[in-house]
């Protein structure tokens, strides 16, 4: 399934980001205040965690994993108004993954991953690698 993902700042710097047209949910983890684009920091992480988290069918990347995509991504994003679709993401993902040799984007190969704000035992491969080598 193709999402479009669209972000506009208004002229009362007031931004909205919306997913096929319906708000995009954010938890306000580094940016209470909302989400923002064009320059490293805590807005656009809010955002790159996001949009990745949707992609992700509601499931959070690695903070290694959204953090990479903040730098290539929204701290990229110089324009009052964005539009990026889920095959972009893919693209990033993709690219990501290559640069900085990442097999799991849940865990980022740490074999922990973070479910409804606990850390828990991720379930790639790795993670069971671990798990058993320390029985
Ligand atoms: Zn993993």
């Amino acid at each position: 399934m193709e999402f479009i993902y669209r972000g506009v700042r208004h002229t009362n710097g007031r931004t909205v980001v919306t997913v096929d047209g319906a708000p995009l949910p954010f938890d306000g983890r580094h940016s209470p205040t909302g989400l923002e684009w064009g320059y490293q920091g805590s807005g656009p992480a809010e955002l790159a965690r996001a949009i990745l988290t949707h992609h992700n069918r509601g499931e959070p990347v690695a903070p290694t994993v959204y953090q990479h995509f903040k730098a290539i991504g929204p701290a990229t994003w110089k324009a009052d108004r964005w539009t990026i679709a889920t095959s972009d993401i893919d693209d990033a993902l993709r690219a990501i993954r290559s640069t900085w040799a990442i097999d799991c984007v849940l865990c980022a190969d740490t074999g922990r991953r973070e479910v409804r704000g606990h850390w828990s035992p991720c379930r790639c491969r790795r993670a069971r690698a671990t798990r058993s080598s320390t029985r």
